[in-house]
C-alpha cells in the first residue's frame, strides 16, 4: 500500500486579545495571538502535514500571509482546500495526530470538539484523530507565556 507520512509544526506570538482559535474552536485567553489568519496553530500544523505527505510543499507557499484574502481567514478554509489537494490526487486521510506547545490556554475542556471538528474537516472518523497538549514546564518562548506552537503528524492513504 502507498501510504505517506508528513509533519508539520506551527508557532505564533501572543498579542492583543481575549481568544486564540485552536483546530477551529474559538477558546477564551486573556491574550489573542498575532497572525494575517486566525493563526489557528493546530491547523496550520495539520496543514503542513498534509502538505509534506503528499509533496505539495508548505502553507506558505498556497496560502501566503501576504495575500490580502487571508486576512483573519478561518483557518478551516486551508485545510478543506487542501483535502481537496490530496482528493485530486487519489489520497484520503488515515489518521492525524497533533501536540498543542502551550502554557495555556489548558485546553482538555476543549479537546473533543476540537477533535470532533478536525475529523470532520478531514472527513475521517473522529477516532482518526488526536490531539495532545504539552507545557514546556515554563522553558523558552512558549514557557513564558509569549507564543504557542503545534505539532502534526499525518498519513495518507490512496482513496
Ligand atoms: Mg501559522
Amino acid at each position: 500500500m502507498n501510504i505517506k507520512v508528513g509533519t508539520g509544526f506551527d508557532a505564533h506570538a501572543f498579542g492583543p486579545g481575549n481568544a486564540v482559535v485552536l483546530g477551529g474552536i474559538s477558546i477564551a485567553h486573556d491574550h489573542g495571538v498575532i497572525a494575517h489568519s486566525d493563526g489557528d496553530v493546530l491547523l496550520h500544523a495539520l496543514c503542513d502535514a498534509l502538505l509534506g505527505a503528499a509533496s505539495l510543499g508548505d502553507i506558505g507557499q498556497h496560502f501566503p500571509d501576504t495575500d490580502p484574502q487571508w486576512r483573519g481567514a478561518d483557518s478551516s478554509r486551508f485545510v478543506t482546500a487542501v483535502v481537496g489537494m490530496l482528493a485530486a490526487r487519489g489520497l484520503v486521510v488515515g489518521n492525524a495526530d497533533m501536540t498543542l506547545l502551550a502554557q495555556a490556554p489548558r485546553i482538555g475542556a476543549h479537546r473533543e470538539a476540537i477533535c470532533t471538528h478536525v475529523a470532520a474537516l478531514l472527513g475521517v472518523e473522529r477516532d482518526c484523530v488526536n490531539l495532545k497538549a504539552t507545557t514546556t514546564e515554563y522553558l523558552g518562548f512558549i514557557g513564558r507565556s509569549e507564543g504557542l506552537g503545534a505539532l502534526a503528524t499525518v498519513l495518507l492513504v490512496p482513496a
